[in-house]
């Protein structure tokens, strides 16, 4: 059976948002080059819009973690993939996710990344699924706060299919 993709947040809807998020982090890193940390493979696409849209010197790097398989529930353990190219002491980082879930990733994150004395750290994701925090994580900023439903689109995946889809969308059985 082919499964039908519901559209929770258009196109239009999330890239208005993130060109309001590109502006407030501008004008709050003002006179600061800001280095951009995506987290592969689901925060790719938001990662591109965003800096596209960013007036500030950006640089980027990329790591991976995982903790999901490749269905819908989280294993609950996060295992460090890919680590980051280039040191971070001294700069203004901000960790660009797809979405905060759990928590259980960001955390891990935050916490690896804060022993390498970037000059501040922050956390910035295009979606926040509240309702399912196990972990409490500080976003810096985040696009949409949803509701627990299973997203797809925009960089996010069902089996690493549908991350190329322009919207985010609910997989509807
Ligand atoms: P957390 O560690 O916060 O539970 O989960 C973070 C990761 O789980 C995200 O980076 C993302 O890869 C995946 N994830 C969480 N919720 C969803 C969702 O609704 N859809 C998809 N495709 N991935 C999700
Ligand atoms: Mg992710
Ligand atoms: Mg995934």
């Amino acid at each position: 059976m082919k499964e039908q993709i519901g559209v929770m947040l258009s196109s239009s809807e999330v890239e208005n948002r993130i060109s309001e998020m590109a502006a407030a982090i501008d004008k709050a890193y003002e006179g600061k080059t800001i280095h951009l940390i995506g987290i592969l493979k689901g925060s790719v696409f938001f990662m591109c819009e965003l800096a596209k849209r960013m007036k500030s010197p950006v640089t980027m790097d990329f790591m991976s973690v995982s903790s999901y398989g490749d269905g819908t529930k989280s294993s609950g353990i996060v295992k460090l993939n890919k680590d980051l190219d280039e040191s971070i002491e001294g700069k203004d980082v901000i960790i660009v996710e797809d979405i905060l879930d759990s928590g259980r990733t960001l955390s891990y994150l935050v916490k690896l990344l804060g022993e390498r004395k970037p000059a501040s750290l922050e956390v910035v994701t295009l979606l926040d699924k509240p309702d399912r925090r196990v972990i409490p994580v500080d976003l810096y900023m985040t696009g949409f706060e949803i509701p627990d439903r299973f997203v797809v689109g925009y960089g996010l995946d069902c089996a690493q299919k549908y991350r190329n889809l322009p919207y985010i969308g609910v997989i509807e059985q």
